[in-house]
């Protein structure tokens, strides 16, 4: 695992230790915090084969694919496939760590996981993404399962390869229960209405909590506060705002839309970039015209002045890599992880920043943002409307009920702004940041749910 995760492991514990209301019936409480760390520092397992796959023009080829399992404690193992050429082992188990906390986070009774196949999607036709999803399934066929563990849509993934791989499961297990061996479906094949755009909904739900609603329920105990995360907060409230969104894929362009429709933040987005370019219009753009393009150009955004042109769509357009450096009020992350580094941290205007992506802010970003009194909603926090409504699904498709779309949000909201009520006026109290906050309350109750399993010994 990543020596920075485990960094944050550690001081989540460390902060813990501390705390001697926590645990305090520990017989060893030193040696309980250690068994902790190794448990939480460590995948529970790990799954990797090469698929070897018949290709369109005749020839084969072995596509490294791997499962990480984090960690069950509190459920099912739990995560995304991620299709990408970038995909490494290393990322795998630092995502599925991620989950474990995500999923702790918000209560939701899953652990982590996450799984990658090392693919560029775009090189490959429909049958040979068709074959190389079904060999997934039959490589990992006998560690995955409704009970067991439960993959989901990641990056390069979706509807389309999840009905696939439920297809695989059913026929390698001869139809056992199998509604609830992968979730992020398509509709008509046993998914939620609603999982499609849940993450994006949930990242703008806690940016709009966040500054809105609670501010407006909570303004005169803020004001009295000398906690730089709450000046910044009350520096924002209420006036006028420029945002910027990185990546428009399933999480991005719902969150842009999100933004756009919402009227109890005045504010406009004024930049957005996907994996060719930055669109700019410093009096918004127009982000329904943006989305209905998309659909017709495989996803990327108009890249030439033709193209938008074509679409009416107004905005000049720039470099990809700009948009995180531009005079914004707000940064919306949907794109890849350690897009905000050392090299270009400097350079960031905003004050506010979403992490829709899975670890987006590299731990040195993270820390000079802090000291400057930048609030960073982490990716825990922000992106797990996707995971939550994976559980709906799962939950659906167990019962054979399905909800409307409108008791999906409800449920989703519903259990995004908990967790939110629960962390903020610690925020806005301590001296912890929100990821280190966040952290510090996933940590907490896995080690309690470890600890009550007996596992500590
Ligand atoms: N891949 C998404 C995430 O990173 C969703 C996972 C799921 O629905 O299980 O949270």
């Amino acid at each position: 695992m990543q020596t920075e995760t485990k960094k944050i492991i550690q001081e989540s514990l460390d902060a813990l230790l501390e705390n001697d209301s926590f645990l305090p019936d520990l017989a060893d409480r030193k040696q309980a915090f250690a068994s902790l760390s190794a448990i939480l520092s460590t995948p529970d397992k790990i799954h990797k084969a090469f698929l070897r796959v018949p290709l369109d023009d005749g020839s084969v080829v072995r596509i490294p694919a791997f499962r990480a399992q984090h960690n069950d404690a509190m459920g099912p193992y739990k995560g995304g496939i991620r299709f990408h050429e970038s995909v490494n082992e290393e990322e795998v188990i630092n995502l599925a760590f991620l989950m474990t906390l995500k999923n702790a986070l918000h209560k939701v009774p899953f652990g982590g996981g996450k799984g990658g196949i090392v693919l560029n999607p775009r090189e490959y036709s429909e049958k040979e993404l068709n074959l190389i999803s079904r060999k997934y399934v039959r490589y990992f066929s006998d560690v995955i399962g409704p009970d067991k563990d439960i993959p989901a849509p990641d990056m390069g993934s979706g509807e389309r390869e999840m009905d696939w791989m439920m297809a695989e499961y059913k026929k390698v297990h001869h139809g056992t229960p199998y509604l609830g061996s992968f979730t992020g479906k398509s509709v008509v094949n046993g998914g939620s209405l609603g999982r499609r755009e849940a993450t994006g909904k949930g990242v703008y739900f806690t940016f709009r909590y966040l500054l809105h609603d609670y501010v407006k329920a909570n303004e005169q105990l803020l004001s009295t506060s000398d906690n730089p995360f709450a000046k910044t907060t009350l520096e924002l409230y209420d006036r006028p705002l420029k945002m910027a969104v990185q990546g428009f894929g399933n999480v991005g362009s719902v969150a842009a839309l999100e933004a756009y429709k919402c009227e109890l933040i005045d504010h406009k987005i004024v930049a957005v970039s996907d994996r060719n370019v930055t669109l700019y219009n410093e009096d918004g753009l127009d982000i329904p015209a943006l989305i209905e393009f998309t659909k017709t150009n495989r996803g990327d955004l108009p890249a030439t002045e033709e193209q938008l042109q074509s679409a009416s769509i107004k905005a000049e357009i720039k470099e990809r890599e700009i948009l995180v450096t531009l005079p914004v009020d707000v940064l919306l992350l949907a794109a890849l992880e350690n897009q905000i580094r050392e090299d270009n941290v400097r350079d960031v205007q905003a004050r506010i920043i979403i992490e829709g992506a899975n670890a987006p802010t590299t731990a040195e970003a993270d820390e000079y943002l802090n000291e400057q009194g930048v609030v960073v909603i982490p990716d825990i926090l922000a992106n797990a409307g996707g995971v939550i409504v994976s559980y709906f699904e799962w939950l659906q498709g167990r019962e054979t009920q399905f909800y409307t779309e409108k008791e999906v949000y409800r449920l989703l909201i519903e259990k995004m702004q908990e967790t939110m009520d629960m962390i903020l006026p610690q925020y806005y109290g301590d001296p912890f940041n929100l990821r280190q906050n966040c952290f510090i309350h996933a940590v907490m109750r896995l080690s309690t749910v470890i600890y009550r399993q007996g596992k500590l010994y």
